[in-house]
């Protein structure tokens, strides 16, 4: 299996072909971003509803733009002259937000639908869309000692409530534009993506990013003791950001992958529980630990089958967990000292 540095692409792009990517204000799609920057593609459309100020990363020399793309107007705005068009724009979070908003979850379907039908009719060579682990049937992750998911497993459908179903509809607009209007569509189901520049507080952050707050804090203030949603016995699977940039980049250029949803997440599954010990030996403190169980848990366990994406790509999400989670809590241990000593921090 290829390792990260082995990994080459054949994007059949020219430098200067247009890239258009949404959400780029976000986590995901900054990295995204940064990442065809960095490539050597010198003319990148960015795109996200924030105010440019509230970015969380600004990559120098990209257009960026700040448009609600949920309003037909501005989807046909973005997609004017792009080669290829990367949909990561959704409103989302961790569990607390999922499951207390899904209407707003729901109403991201708005923002697919007016950007693939743009897309379609601009010609657009080659449309990406960001599915999530939440698409797939709820009823088959009531065990922590799960059954790892594979792409099969999202029908008979009983995705997760709001979020999880705009997910599914989108994947099938994907899919239809393909076999009824001859879009290339590609899909990937990420799996927990985690890492730097990602949310860490406000309600939004995820487990990995939330649990480094929570650690960070209680360093600060001395009382050494953390909440922790649910019992803790939950497991996932966490994937790093260089994976999953790599891995959308391995996936959209794939001729085996169009209009075919795949997994991009890690296999590595781990208890919250553990996870806060992973993170406790990171900081190097010990933490008193309360359990809250009528906090937003999610599904019991989750983890990602890799079998497709090894079998396609000679190739899957490879970076250790405690690698990962090192680099995030440098990062957010610096965020964190960043904004008690007054500077504003990008999620302020
Ligand atoms: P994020 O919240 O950091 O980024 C999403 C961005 O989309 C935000 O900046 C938001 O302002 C923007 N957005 C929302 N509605 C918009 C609209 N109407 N017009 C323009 N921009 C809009 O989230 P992320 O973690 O970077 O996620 C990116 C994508 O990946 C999303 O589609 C998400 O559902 C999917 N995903 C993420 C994860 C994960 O673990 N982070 C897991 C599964 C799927």
């Amino acid at each position: 299996m290829k390792s990260n540095s082995e990994v080459h692409t054949e994007r059949q792009l020219r430098t200067d072909d247009l890239i258009v990517i949404t959400g780029a204000g976000g986590f995901i799609a900054g990295a995204l971003t940064r990442y065809f920057h960095d490539l050597g593609y010198t003319r990148i459309r960015a795109i996200d509803r924030k105010p440019l100020p509230e970015w969380y990363q600004r990559v120098p020399g990209v257009e960026a733009l700040s448009l609600d793309l949920s309003e037909k107007a501005n989807a046909i705005r973005a997609v004017e002259g792009a080669a290829e068009v990367y949909n990561l724009a959704a409103d989302m979070g961790g569990m607390g937000f999922i499951e207390h908003f899904r209407v707003e979850c729901l109403r991201s379907v708005l923002v697919n639908t007016h950007l693939i039908e743009a897309a379609w009719r601009a010609g657009v060579q080659r449309y990406f869309f960001s599915s999530s682990e939440c698409a797939y049937n709820t009823n088959l992750q009531k065990d922590p000692h799960v059954r790892a998911l594979k792409e099969s497993d999202a029908y008979p459908a009983m995705a997760e409530r709001g979020y999880g179903w705009e997910k599914l509809i989108s994947e099938m607009f994907c899919q239809e534009y393909w076999a009824e209007r001859g879009l290339e569509t590609h899909l990937a189901r990420f799996h927990n993506i985690y890492g730097p520049h990602g949310t860490w507080f406000g309600g939004r952050e995820k487990a990995p990013a939330a649990i480094c707050r929570k650690a960070i804090e209680a360093l600060d203030s001395g009382n050494h003791s953390i909440e922790i949603w649910g019992d803790g016995t939950q497991t996932r699977s966490f994937c790093f950001i260089e994976d999953c940039v790599l891995g959308i980049d391995q996936i959209m250029h794939s001729k085996d992958l169009i209009a075919t949803p795949i997994n991009l997440g890690s296999s590595e599954l781990i208890s919250i529980n553990d996870l806060v010990s992973m993170v406790e030996s990171i900081a190097g403190v010990t933490l008193k630990r309360a359990y809250d169980l009528n906090a937003p848990k999610g599904v019991a366990g989750r983890n990602s089958d890799n079998t497709f994406i090894r079998q396609v790509l000679d190739w899957e999400p490879q970076t250790p967990l405690r690698t990962g989670m090192e680099k995030t809590y440098a990062w957010i241990g610096q965020q964190f000292a960043d904004r008690k000593a007054g500077k504003r921090v990008v999620q302020d």
